[in-house]
């Protein structure tokens, strides 16, 4: 494509953008905008305010709105969420774990209280001791990795067929990752 080589030039033409070949204050060779500036400045700008956007908290206005929008957009909130990759989908689930304590201590109340319910009391202590086994041995995994790794109800607990067990032999130590890919399939069918 051919550019007009000055911004006077540019106006002239009613082009949108110009090429002079000079490198600007930051040192890009790179297209400027008639009505702006070097094209690259620009995205880097955009970048830098991006990064402190998303850095401030929410207003409850903002936050209304992002409800707002999901509640007409499910479909596509959701399809864009699972194509995102699992790397992003785990920074973004540590940060919204940071960001609200509260909520997580009461999901994790409700797990064990599920868990309490799934177990059958004809149990044995020794079998209890196995399942904090796999537990531990997920601790340890993750921290011997660096990839988390969970402990995965083969059969899950609370399902619209049968109803998992809370007991040694349902139980089994994989990552997060597999496991998250597991609960979309569940919810997809
Ligand atoms: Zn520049």
């Amino acid at each position: 494509m051919d550019y007009p080589n000055n911004r006077a030039e540019a106006k002239a033409t009613g082009a949108k953008f110009y090429f002079t070949g000079i490198a600007c204050s930051r040192g890009h060779i790179a297209l400027r905008k008639t009505k702006g500036s070097c094209t690259e400045c620009m995205k880097e700008d955009w970048k830098i305010d991006n990064e402190k956007r998303k850095e401030k908290p929410k207003s409850e206005a903002a936050k209304e709105a992002g409800r707002r929008y999901y509640e007409r957009n499910k479909e596509v909130v959701k399809a864009r969420s699972n194509a995102r990759p699992i790397e992003e989908k785990r920074t973004h689930r540590n940060k919204h774990k940071q960001e609200n304590p509260e909520l997580y201590k009461a999901l994790t109340s409700v797990r064990k209280r599920r868990h309490r319910d799934a177990t059958p009391r004809w149990i044995t202590a020794e079998q209890k001791l196995d399942m904090r086994k796999l537990y531990l041995h997920a601790q340890k995994l993750t921290a011997m990795t660096g990839e988390r790794y969970v402990v995965d109800h083969i059969v899950p607990l609370i399902s619209p067929e049968v109803c998992g067990l809370h007991v040694p032999w349902n139980l089994r130590v994989i990552t997060q990752d597999e496991n998250l890919k597991k609960s979309n399939k569940l919810l997809d069918t």
